[in-house]
C-alpha cells in the first residue's frame, strides 16, 4: 500500500517556496547566489508595529487563544482600514482573520467549492491557487491572457470559459506574477459580468497598496453595491507592512461565507497567532508613513532595474505597475541558448550565473520567468549584470 494520499501525490510543492529554499541551500553550501526568488519585502517590520507586539507579550495578552476568527479588535482594525482604503463600511460579521492570506484563500475554497465546481483563473496566475483548488476538489479553468492585452483577462474571454459549473472568478490585481493593474473600467465590466451570471468574485488584493509611477489600484469591491455583494476580498499584512513572517491575512465579504471560513479555521489552525494579531492591529490602524517609504523604495528599484533587464538579449518585458515582480518573456533568450524548457533555463541561470529566479512554469507561463525586486538595489543590479553576461556568453 502506498503511504501517501492521492490528494498529496497530485499536488505540486509551491515553486516559489521551493526556489527560495534551493537558493538558501546553495548559499549554505558556500555558493555565491543572488536570490530574486521569493516575493518577500526585505525590510524589517516597522518599529511601532514591533513595539505593540512586544507589549502584548509582556502584559500577558499574547499568551492565550482568541476567538478562532480573530480578535474583535482586529476585526475593528480591518473595518477602519477598509473605511480608509476601500471607502466603505463593513460590520464585524463580514471579517475573518487567519494564518496568512494563503491560508485564508484555502479556507475560502474549502468553504465554497463542491467537487467539480469551476474556478476561472486568468493565466499567468499565482502558484498556490490551482493546488489549493485541487485540494478542495474544485476544478481550475485557466483563462489564457495575452501579453498584447497586458496579461489582463477580458469579459469576452470569461464568457467563453463560463459553464453551468462556474462558481468563482479569481482576480488578483496588482498581479503576482505579472505586476499588471486593472483599470476601474476594466473591473467594472468584469464585475458586472460576474453579477449578471452569479459568479462569485474572489479578489486577491494583497498588493493593492504597492502601485508605482502614478498607477491607481481600484478594489473591485468598491465599484458598486452589487459587485461588492458578489465579492470576497482577500488581503493581509505580509506585503504592505513587511510582515511575511507574522502570518496574518483576512477576508471581507458575505457573512455566510465568512462564517463558513471561520468554521474551517476553528477545526484546523484555531486562531491565527495571538501576538501577530496585536501586531496586525497596529499595522492597519497606526502610522502609515513607513509604508510609504517602503513603497517608494520598491518604485525606485523598479525604475532602476526595469530598463537594465529590458536590455538583456532575448528578454522581453512589459513594465509592471504594481506588486514587486518582473515577468520577462524569455522565448528568444531560450532559443539563443538552446533551451526549450523554461525550468531548465531557470536552473541554468542559477548554476551558471548564480542568480536564483522562479520558473514561469508554476505560474502557467512556459515562456516566462519571474524575478522579485523586493531586495536591495546593489543585489538587483549585480543580478541583472550576471544574467546579461550569461546571455552574452
Ligand atoms: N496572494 C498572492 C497573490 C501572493 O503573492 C501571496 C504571497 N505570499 C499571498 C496571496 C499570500 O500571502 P501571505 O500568506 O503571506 O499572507
Ligand atoms: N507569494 C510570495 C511569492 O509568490 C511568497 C511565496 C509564496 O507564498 O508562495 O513569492
Amino acid at each position: 500500500m502506498t503511504k501517501l494520499s492521492k490528494r498529496v501525490l497530485e499536488m505540486e510543492e509551491s515553486v516559489t517556496l521551493a526556489a527560495g529554499a534551493r537558493a538558501k541551500e546553495l548559499t549554505a553550501q558556500g555558493r555565491d547566489i543572488l536570490a530574486l526568488t521569493l516575493g518577500e519585502p526585505d525590510f524589517v517590520t516597522p518599529e511601532h508595529i514591533q513595539n505593540k507586539a512586544i507589549a502584548a507579550i509582556r502584559d500577558g495578552r499574547a499568551s492565550f487563544y482568541t476567538v478562532a476568527s480573530g480578535l474583535p479588535e482586529l476585526k475593528a482594525a480591518v473595518k477602519t482600514y477598509f473605511e480608509r482604503f476601500y471607502g466603505y463600511e463593513i460590520g464585524p460579521k463580514e471579517v475573518v482573520a487567519g494564518s496568512g492570506a494563503k491560508y485564508i484563500l484555502f479556507a475560502f475554497f474549502m468553504a465554497v467549492l463542491n467537487p467539480g465546481d469551476e474556478v476561472l483563473i486568468p493565466t499567468p496566475y499565482w502558484v498556490s491557487y490551482a493546488d489549493q483548488i485541487k485540494m478542495a476538489e474544485g476544478q481550475s479553468v485557466f483563462v489564457q491572457t495575452t501579453e498584447d492585452n497586458s496579461f489582463k483577462v477580458t469579459v469576452d474571454q470569461l464568457e467563453k470559459a463560463r459553464t453551468a459549473k462556474t462558481k468563482v472568478l479569481l482576480l488578483n490585481t496588482p498581479s503576482n506574477p505579472t505586476g499588471m493593474v486593472y483599470s476601474r473600467s476594466e473591473l467594472e465590466a468584469i464585475g458586472n459580468w460576474a453579477v449578471a451570471n452569479d459568479v462569485l468574485i474572489l479578489a486577491d488584493d494583497i498588493y493593492g497598496r504597492l502601485v508605482y509611477n502614478g498607477a491607481i489600484f481600484t478594489p473591485i469591491s468598491s465599484i458598486s453595491e452589487a459587485i461588492r455583494k458578489q465579492t470576497i476580498t482577500i488581503n493581509g499584512v505580509s506585503k504592505t507592512f513587511s510582515m511575511t513572517g507574522w502570518r496574518i491575512g483576512f477576508a471581507v465579504g458575505d457573512p455566510d461565507i465568512i462564517a463558513a471560513m471561520a468554521k474551517i479555521i476553528s477545526q484546523t489552525t484555531s486562531n491565527p497567532t495571538t501576538v501577530a494579531q496585536y501586531a496586525a492591529i497596529e499595522a492597519l490602524t497606526g502610522d502609515q508613513a513607513p509604508i510609504e517609504d517602503m513603497r517608494q523604495a520598491f518604485e525606485n528599484r523598479l525604475n532602476t532595474i526595469y530598463p537594465l533587464l529590458a536590455e538583456i538579449p532575448g528578454f522581453e518585458v512589459i513594465k509592471p505597475e504594481g506588486a514587486f515582480y518582473l515577468f520577462p518573456n524569455v522565448k528568444k533568450a531560450m532559443e539563443m541558448k538552446g533551451y526549450t524548457d523554461v525550468t531548465a533555463f531557470t536552473t541554468a541561470i542559477l548554476e551558471e550565473a548564480g542568480v536564483a529566479l522562479v520558473t514561469g512554469a508554476g505560474f502557467g507561463a512556459p515562456e516566462n520567468l519571474r524575478l522579485s525586486y523586493a531586495t536591495d538595489l546593489d543585489t538587483l543590479k549585480e543580478a541583472v549584470r550576471r544574467i546579461k553576461a550569461f546571455m552574452e556568453n
